[in-house]
């Protein structure tokens, strides 16, 4: 705006370029998306001055009449999209979510069992360089070698043998259907507490393109940043109200202070738009690109993680064209394509090289791409990837590229000029 730039020139020049970077390049970054202008005004309002400890109407400061209001709209748009019995809307990540949740449910030196980062687990999940991982007793699954996808009968095998008090399904960079009746039953089995964290598919899960956790799991965690397309940040759910308030705890006084109400605004518009047509619209066809974007990947060669995806996410596996995820990366920024590097499962790279790629489908979908633009982003990044060293190649990729943010403008409202 311009006061931003009348006042720090330096800040308000640096966010103009990152909002041309987001319009000219291809953000295919799985967990990324665009939010709506609606949030953007929300999320930078005068909310931000307000402090608010506390629950609505439990607060331990004065004035918070209009911000609990504005944080129960966000909870009863958050309990109507899920099916749940409870939410808390103020975590202020996805990692802050799932912190609440072990603090709630758990002691340190508790076993837990959650699927192992290099499979596709979040580091939340029991990495050792996470708290999850520094304080728990951690045991991970993987997927099957066969088939890259979960395999409930080893899932079953090492929870009889861990015993886990949480069990942790949900996941990073999975790209099919989570069986949550499966994991209720091996949690049933060993007594252990089922925790989903939908922070990627959430969207698809809010608008029923992904089968929902909460009538199967104690507590569901998620971001509200990716598939469901709000500010950044994070949520609670749990399908028991009683268990609620004690993740209510956990989440204030327990390990955070006052929330952002500005976010929390934020999270309240985009459930807004999230119970809308048009969103389901969107989540159907952020599924349709991605496959799209599989199958002609596919085609010209490119082994996908599972052989497809169900979801908004896929993993490229590199090996077969004998490269790793670092050069492949690299190789499709430099014609304006924002990916990132990913393991695959059983990757024989360091999770700094890595021999796979990660693409999503949300953020251009966002921006109103379909299927058959989807197809030409995978013929974009076939032609980079197997032509490492062709110039007139990258020269070319980089025109389609234009083209394609061109024919789909983002954020228009916020216009060509720079601050001055
Ligand atoms: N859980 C999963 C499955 C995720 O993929 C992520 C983020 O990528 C998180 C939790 C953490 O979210 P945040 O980055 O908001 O802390």
């Amino acid at each position: 705006s311009d006061f931003l730039a009348q006042t720090d020139s330096a800040v308000a020049d640096l966010i103009y370029q990152e909002l041309q970077r987001q319009r000219d390049h291809l953000e295919l970054i799985a967990s990324e998306n665009f939010t709506s202008p609606a949030v953007l005004a929300a999320q930078g309002s005068v909310l931000t001055n307000k402090y608010a400890e506390g629950l609505p109407s439990k607060r331990y400061y004065g004035g918070c009449e209009f911000v609990d209001r504005i944080e129960e709209i966000a909870i009863d748009r958050a309990k109507a999209l899920f099916s749940a019995a409870h939410a808390n809307v103020q975590p202020h990540s996805g990692a802050q979510a799932n912190f609440a949740v072990f603090l709630a449910l758990l002691k340190p030196g508790d076993t837990i069992m959650g699927m192992d980062l290099s499979h596709g687990g979040h580091l939340t999940h029991g990495s050792p360089v996470n708290v999850s991982g520094k304080w728990f007793n951690v045991h991970h699954y993987g997927v099957s070698q066969a088939t890259e996808q979960l395999d409930f009968d080893h899932i079953r095998d090492l929870a009889l043998k861990h015993r886990p008090k949480l069990l942790i399904c949900g996941y990073s960079a999975y790209p099919r259907i989570i069986d949550f009746a499966a994991f209720r039953a091996i949690a049933d089995e060993v007594g252990a507490y089922l925790l989903a964290d939908i922070a990627h598919i959430a969207g698809l899960v809010a608008t029923g393109h992904h089968p929902n956790p909460i009538p199967f799991c104690d507590v569901v965690t998620t971001t509200t940043h990716k598939t469901l397309r709000g500010p950044r940040g994070g949520l609670i759910l749990t399908r028991d109200a009683d268990l609620g308030k004690q993740l209510d705890k956990a989440v204030f006084p327990g390990s955070q202070g006052g929330p952002l109400e500005h976010a929390i605004a934020g999270k309240a518009v985009a459930f807004g738009e999230a119970l809308k047509p048009d969103f389901k619209t969107y989540c159907k066809n952020v599924i349709a690109n991605a496959q799209a974007m599989a199958a002609q990947l596919q085609a010209r060669g490119f082994k996908i993680v599972s052989d497809g995806t169900d979801n908004h996410l896929m993993l490229v596996d590199l090996r077969s064209i004998g490269m790793t995820g670092k050069i492949a990366d690299g190789l499709v920024s430099t014609v304006n394509i924002t990916a990132n590097k990913n393991t695959v499962p059983f990757d024989p790279e360091s999770p700094f090289v890595t021999s796979g790629l990660r693409l999503g489908s949300a953020a251009m979908t966002t921006r109103g791409m379909g299927t058959a633009e989807f197809t030409e982003i995978a013929n974009i990044i076939a032609d980079r990837l197997l032509n490492p060293d062709d110039e007139t190649t990258t020269e070319a990729c980089l025109k389609r590229v234009a083209a394609l943010c061109d024919r789909f403008p983002l954020y228009p409202h916020l216009g060509t000029q720079v601050p001055t």
